[in-house]
C-alpha cells in the first residue's frame, strides 16, 4: 500500500508532465472504484480545464483545476497512476483514463479497486481532506504537539503513528521502521512516551520519510511510481518484513500482530519498559 513517500514520489513525477495541460476527455470503465464521482461530474468539472497545480495531503493527490474545481485521487491498496501512452496490449484493470492535451494519457489502474477518484466543484473544500491529520513535515508538528495528542492515551505507539487523523500518511511499513530507529517497543502506550522519546520519534519520522522520498518510494508488493518503475527503498528496510533475521545488534527481529497488522521489532533495541503493562 502506498504511504506518504510513494505518493509524494508520484506527485513529483507527474507534476512536470501534467501541470499546465488541459483535460480533453475522461473515459470511465464499467467497474466502479470504492469511491468515484459519476462520469457526468468528472466530465463537467474537468473537461477543457487546465491543471494549475498538483499537491498532496496525506496520501491524497490534489489536482487544482483552472476555475477552482478539485480532483482528489487516492491510490487505495493497489492503485497505480501512470502517465504516458497506454501500453499495447492495454494493461488490465485500468478503470479511468484522462486524456490530456499534447497526446498524454493519465490512467488509473487498480486491481482491488479500493482507490478513490473524486471531483469537487469550485468553492467546495473536499470533505475527505478535512479528515487528514497534520503533515509530518509541517511546522505545527513538534515533540510537544505529539505529546499533547498522546496525553492520557493507552493505545500503543504503533497504532498512534498509524492514525491518519493525527499524523498523515504514515502506514505500517514506515511505522515499524520509525519505532525501530527510535528504539521504542511498538506496544508502548503512546501516553507513556517522554518528551525525549517524541523528539526521537519525530526526528526519525522525518529522516526516514525524507530518505524514502529521495530513494523513490518503497516497493513491497504493488507500488509503482508514475513511470511504472519500482521504488528502490525496499532494499533498506531494517525491521519491516524481517522476522527471524538478525537485527544490527545481533538479536532476532520478531513479529507481533497489533490491530490486525504485523509489527516487526527487535526485543533488544526496542525493549518493553517496566510499568508499560
Ligand atoms: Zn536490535
Amino acid at each position: 500500500m502506498p504511504e506518504l513517500p510513494e505518493v509524494e514520489v508520484i506527485r513529483r513525477g507527474l507534476a512536470p508532465l501534467l501541470v499546465g495541460r488541459r483535460f480533453l476527455a475522461v473515459q470511465v470503465g464499467d467497474k466502479r472504484l470504492r469511491q468515484q464521482s459519476s462520469p457526468q461530474d468528472l466530465r463537467r468539472w474537468l473537461l477543457g480545464r487546465r491543471l494549475e497545480s498538483l499537491g498532496r495531503r496525506g496520501k491524497y493527490l490534489v489536482f487544482h483545476l483552472e476555475g477552482g474545481a478539485t480532483l482528489l485521487i487516492h491510490l487505495g491498496m493497489t492503485g497505480h497512476l501512470l502517465a504516458g501512452p497506454i501500453p499495447s496490449p492495454p494493461l488490465p484493470h485500468v478503470h479511468l483514463v484522462f486524456r490530456m492535451e499534447g497526446g498524454l494519457d493519465l490512467f488509473f489502474q487498480d486491481t482491488r479497486r479500493f482507490g478513490q477518484v473524486l471531483v469537487f466543484p469550485p468553492g467546495v473544500d473536499p470533505p475527505p481532506l478535512a479528515q487528514v491529520g497534520a503533515e509530518p513535515f509541517s511546522r505545527k508538528v513538534t515533540p510537544a504537539w505529539l505529546a499533547e495528542q498522546a496525553r492520557g492515551r493507552s493505545r500503543p505507539i504503533k497504532n498512534f503513528l498509524l492514525d491518519a487523523r493525527i499524523l498523515a500518511g504514515i502506514g505500517n511499513i514506515y511505522a515499524c521502521e520509525i519505532l525501530w530507529a527510535a528504539g521504542l517497543h511498538p506496544a508502548t502506550p503512546a501516553g507513556r512516551l517522554t518528551l525525549p522519546d517524541w523528539d526521537r520519534v519525530l526526528a526519525e519520522t522525518r529522516r526516514i520519510l525524507k530518505h524514502a522520498i529521495r530513494k523513490g518510494g518503497t516497493t513491497v508488493s504493488d507500488y509503482l511510481n508514475s513511470k511504472g518503475e519500482a521504488g528502490l527503498f525496499q532494499l533498506e528496510l531494517l525491521a519491516y518484513g524481517r522476522a527471524g533475521e538478525p537485527c544490527r545488534c545481533g538479536a532476532t527481529i520478531q513479529r507481533l500482530v497489533q490491530a490486525g497488522r504485523s509489527s516487526f521489532f527487535c526485543p533488544v533495541c526496542q525493549p518493553l519498559r517496566d510499568g508499560n503493562h
